[in-house]
């Protein structure tokens, strides 16, 4: 897709520092980490996001993520690894080429997700059950 900053590393016209790539899949080091070894696991096809992605090809990318994920441990000795991926702007989605965040974790990094201030907090099972209802009546 033209303008696409991912598209464009796909094919060769922006330099990426590349860490994988296959047939479907291509898996490269982000230029802006949160830390070091911070990769994006990208399609070679465009789409927007996991909603707009081929769910076999999506399949494929957390494979390659289940696979990359362990060998990031070991080069950099981390203790962990988040495999993590935004869909819409609302979400923290900035570029809308489907891509899964691999961010090796450290004991130590001051990395992590924001929960509200009234986090953990029980909810009430009769509003937990009506909520899947609707999820599972829904397409
Ligand atoms: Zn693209």
């Amino acid at each position: 897709m033209i303008g696409c900053i991912f598209c464009s590393i796909v094919a060769g016209t922006v330099p990426a520092s590349l860490v994988y790539e296959d047939d479907t899949a291509v898996a490269f080091l982000d230029l802006f980490p949160v830390h070091q070894g911070h990769v994006l696991v990208i399609p070679r096809q465009h789409c927007a996001d996991l909603t707009a992605c081929d769910p076999v090809i999506a399949g494929h990318l957390m494979q390659v993520s289940a696979a990359l994920g362990p060998r990031l441990v070991r080069v950099l000795s981390a203790d962990g690894y988040n495999v993590w991926t935004a869909n819409g702007a609302a979400a923290g989605q900035q570029v809308f080429h489907l891509h899964l965040h691999l961010l090796p974790r450290f004991e130590t990094d001051d990395f992590g997700l924001r929960f509200p201030k009234d986090y953990p907090r029980a909810a009430d099972r009769a509003a937990l059950d009506e909520l899947a209802g609707r999820i599972r009546a829904t397409e």
